[in-house]
């Protein structure tokens, strides 16, 4: 990538927030007597999280896992690892993680796999964007935001090298 790419703008930040609007009005119906916890993955699903759980008006608990990803290229090593693990009780719990993109799909199943050996009542995944061109596990996005081709995304959480998570729309960088 040359560091002359610009981000340019894929998904404008009022579609990220209709977007948004919908997934969490079928989280409502799901989960309005579940007391469920949100589990987002760090550090790209923060942003998501936060506009999520505002659209969401019932009780919830929140909290976030760290896994290893991809340092600072665009590609994923393969390889999973939990960095900074949970501090909330699962056992018994309804748990929605909360994704910013799944891709091969490799860090995603590696969690679900994870939790469900914490005995939770359920586990479903929100993924804001699906990118399917690439995966290589499968599995189900129960709350799916928007599918996306196959582009390396930056912004609304998303980095390159660790920048340009605040970008507001979600970008490409590459013409
Ligand atoms: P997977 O394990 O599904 O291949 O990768 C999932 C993780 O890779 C996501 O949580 C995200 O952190 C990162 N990732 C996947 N695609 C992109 C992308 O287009 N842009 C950025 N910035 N990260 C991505
Ligand atoms: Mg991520």
């Amino acid at each position: 990538m040359k560091p002359s790419d610009r981000p340019h703008v894929i998904i404008p930040r009022a579609e990220i927030a209709s977007i948004v609007v919908g997934l969490a009005g079928r989280i409502s119906h799901d989960y309005r007597d579940k007391n469920p916890l949100l589990l987002g993955i760090l550090k790209g699903s923060f942003v998501f999280m936060a506009d999520l759980v505002r659209q969401l008006d019932f009780p919830l608990e929140v909290d976030f896992i760290r896994l290893s990803s991809y340092g600072s290229g665009t590609r994923t090593s393969g390889s999973v690892k939990v960095v900074q693990g949970l501090r909330s009780k699962v056992r018994g719990r309804h748990l929605l993680v909360v994704e910013d993109i799944v891709d091969t799909g490799i860090t995603v199943a590696f969690l679900m796999d994870y939790l469900n050996k914490k005995k939770p009542a359920s586990v479903k995944l929100c993924a804001l964007l699906d990118k399917p061109s690439r995966r290589r596990v499968t599995m189900t996005i129960d709350y799916l935001g928007v599918t996306v081709p196959d582009r390396f995304l930056v912004g609304y959480g998303l980095d390159f090298g660790g920048k340009y998570r605040n970008l507001p729309d979600i970008c490409g960088l590459e013409e």
